[in-house]
């Protein structure tokens, strides 16, 4: 299993980095998770957009799903004609949300264009891939996922405060890509992101094979994120990078 890191982000694209998204390959297969603001543009270097298989969007905050607005135009007014559906697993609500963002009176519906799946916590087989998702711990409907194919597994956490939940998707996983949005302070408010020490912390309960932390919000220090997270995970650790491609 191969995963590029598209965009990697937090809350905002960066003059880095787009805002999150991955692009998850096994047999030829192309599963794109999460498409937030400013991802759309890079995804073109690491695929055609006529050739992505599936989609899966954790959660609807901008940061995490608004470019499937620009998507839907290239899937609807393509040259060729308007391309057939793929699927997207999303929470409840995802469609209207993002009919409503791309400006609420257009003719064309995302909901015509894509087929979409509500997501809910459980498994499901998405091409090569066996996806587990668990309602992670933020202020919106959010899944992480748990993805599986040739023997290897990622956990990603998609955006998230503190819960067992994560641990129990990143159980023994080979790579958990594992938010960290918080810089360390005191009073932080709960339910809401993790810190690096934080996503560290989980990683060495799960077992993880390796920790990628991402959701790297710009006004945040690399090297104390890195450090932070070094201090507490024994495995290698490393921050997610545009453009960075990682075999699984
Ligand atoms: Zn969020």
């Amino acid at each position: 299993m191969d995963l590029t890191i598209v965009g990697c982000s937090g809350s905002f694209p960066g003059p880095d980095s787009a805002s999150s998204c991955y692009l998850v390959e096994a047999d030829g297969y192309r599963m794109v998770l999460d498409l937030g603001n400013g991802a759309l543009g890079p995804l073109q270097r690491y695929t055609g957009l006529d050739q992505v298989d599936a989609v899966c969007i954790s959660h609807l905050h901008a940061d995490h799903c608004l470019d499937m607005c620009s998507y839907q135009v290239f899937r609807t007014y393509h040259p060729d004609g308007p391309l057939p559906g793929i699927p997207v697993y999303a929470p409840a609500g995802a469609a209207g949300r993002l009919d409503r963002a791309s400006g609420g009176e257009s003719a064309e519906s995302v909901a015509a264009r894509f087929e979409f799946r509500t997501l809910a916590p459980g498994t499901v087989e998405i091409g090569p891939f066996l996806v587990t998702t668990r309602h992670m711990n933020h202020p919106v409907e959010t899944f992480g996922f748990r993805i599986s194919a040739g023997g290897k597994t990622l956990a990603y956490s998609a955006d998230t405060g503190q819960t067992d939940e994560l641990a129990e998707l990143a159980q023994d996983a080979d790579l958990l890509l594992c938010e960290a949005s918080f810089a360390e302070a005191d009073g932080l408010p709960p339910n809401l992101h993790l810190t690096a020490r934080q996503a560290a912390s989980y990683a060495a309960r799960a077992g993880a094979g390796e920790l990628v932390i991402t959701h790297l919000v710009p006004w945040n220090s690399k090297d104390q994120v890195m450090g932070n997270a070094s201090a507490v995970f024994p495995g290698r650790v490393s921050l997610a990078a545009a453009g960075a491609r990682i075999s699984v």
